[in-house]
């Protein structure tokens, strides 16, 4: 037997309701603050990931699906939605100066891991990108939708971690002064800290190796509150009294860092207590290089990602998943002629907006109105013999147990009045 591949899952009935109504959501929410979909290709140059996440990042060092096409090109299975959209908005030609811009996309992303709950190597992101201004006013509605969309998607209880990595001399007097801090602690690192306190020392900060996270989680880490320029600390503030403005309540965590090199200012993320050991929901933040890093010009940008696998396990401890169609009218066939009727007249209702439940084969009146009280159908409509040599057919309610003999147009008004 042919298996689905480690770290990547079957989304099955009735699960696919839930996702559904969470895709849902995330179109209605998004589009209420001006958010417009936006698809890309799930594959790209394998550059376009590595210039724009950074390759020191874990990511980009041991997490892409990077394969050669037929024709030798590196491909790699898009590990994150940014770049991409950033990738689609330059090659379009969509910034212009004073122009804001608003995307969202929801899809299938792919990163090497060691699957566990909540984590897999395919799996799903919906996310929004912002882009057009450097206003901190931006980074606070951006954080509030995202958690107006987890609350009326149905999570509750998130908590929001606030931090700022400030702008690029605030960064480097942090990285500075992380490094003065680490290197007397260099032997007691796992090796992959030992190469990123040379290379990349912010990324010590998320090591997931326990001894490192111990040393990193220590009181007197350096913060990156304590290196802001004046004009990041402008920022931050404003962010928060931003936030304040708009009742999202976070808690600042200084030590936050994100997987990703792009990100300045602002950063966020989203943790949910029922997750367990994966709580992270989402994240996000400002990354104002990136665009122009890429070839573009200057531009404030500000987005986050949301993973759906975790946001349906947080719904499923809290939110009764929607149940999928009932079938508004459920054919009954006494006869195979009855049967074949059943097929034109399901079409024939399906046309006029109606969900119908009908069978192929022959079986048992019994089983059959079983089977439509089972699959919840309001109402019912049997046919054979006996109803066709009048030429009538029986209309039973199923929710008040009444019946009654009418013709096929009574009952198609009936049903198509009582269900608008
Ligand atoms: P990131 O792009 O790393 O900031 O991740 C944003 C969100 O995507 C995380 O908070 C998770 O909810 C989700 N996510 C990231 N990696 C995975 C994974 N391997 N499996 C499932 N969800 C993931």
């Amino acid at each position: 037997m042919i298996t689905a591949l480690r770290g990547t899952v079957d989304i099955l009935p009735p699960d696919t309701a839930l996702w559904q109504h969470v895709e849902q959501c995330a179109r209605d929410v998004f589009a209420r603050y001006g958010f417009a979909e936006m698809r890309t290709p799930i594959f790209e140059q394998t550059d376009l990931f590595v210039r724009s996440i950074g390759d020191t990042t874990d990511i980009v060092e041991k997490e892409m699906y990077t394969f050669p096409d037929r024709k030798g090109r590196s491909l790699t299975l898009r590990p994150e939605g940014t770049a991409c959209i950033v990738r689609a908005c330059l090659e379009h030609k969509l910034f212009a100066p004073g122009k804001l811009l608003k995307f969202f996309y929801t899809g299938p992303m792919f990163r090497y891991e060691r699957p566990q709950a909540g984590r897999q190597r395919q799996f799903h992101q919906t996310g929004v990108e912002l882009f057009g201004t450097y206003s901190p006013l931006a980074d606070a509605d951006v954080i509030a939708m995202m958690v107006h969309f987890l609350e009326y998607a149905g999570v509750n209880k998130v908590l929001v971690q606030l931090n700022t990595l400030g702008d690029a001399e605030s960064r480097a007097a942090y990285c500075t002064a992380l490094r003065a801090y680490v290197m007397p602690l260099f032997a007691q690192l796992c090796p992959d800290c030992q190469r990123r306190a040379e290379r990349n020392v912010l990324r010590v900060l998320d090591c997931k190796v326990p001894s490192c996270k111990a040393i990193f989680s220590a009181p007197n880490v350096p913060r990156t509150t304590t290196t802001l320029s004046a004009a990041a600390q402008q920022h931050y503030d404003a962010v928060r009294r931003a936030l304040d403005a708009l009742k999202t309540p976070y808690v600042e965590d200084p030590r936050l860092v994100r997987g990703l090199d792009y990100y300045t200012h602002t950063i966020f993320e989203v943790r949910h207590g029922a997750l367990g050991a994966q709580d992270a929901l989402g994240g996000g933040g400002r990354y104002d290089g990136l665009v122009k890093q890429m070839g573009g010009p200057e531009t404030g940008a500000v987005g986050f990602g949301i993973g759906l696998e975790r946001l349906v396990i947080a719904l499923r401890g809290t939110h009764t998943s929607p149940h999928e169609r009932p079938p508004d009218v459920a054919l009954v066939a006494l006869d195979a002629t009855a049967l074949q009727d059943n097929l034109v007249l399901a079409a024939l209702l399906r046309a006029k907006g109606l969900s119908v439940l009908s069978n192929y084969d022959l079986q048992s009146v019994k089983a059959q109105m079983r089977q439509a009280n089972n699959a919840g159908a309001a109402w019912v409509i049997l046919q054979g013999e006996d109803e066709r040599s009048q030429s009538l057919v029986k209309l039973k309610n199923m929710r008040a147990g009444t019946e009654r003999l009418c013709t096929l147009d009574e009952a198609i008004s009936h049903l198509t009045s009582s269900n608008p």
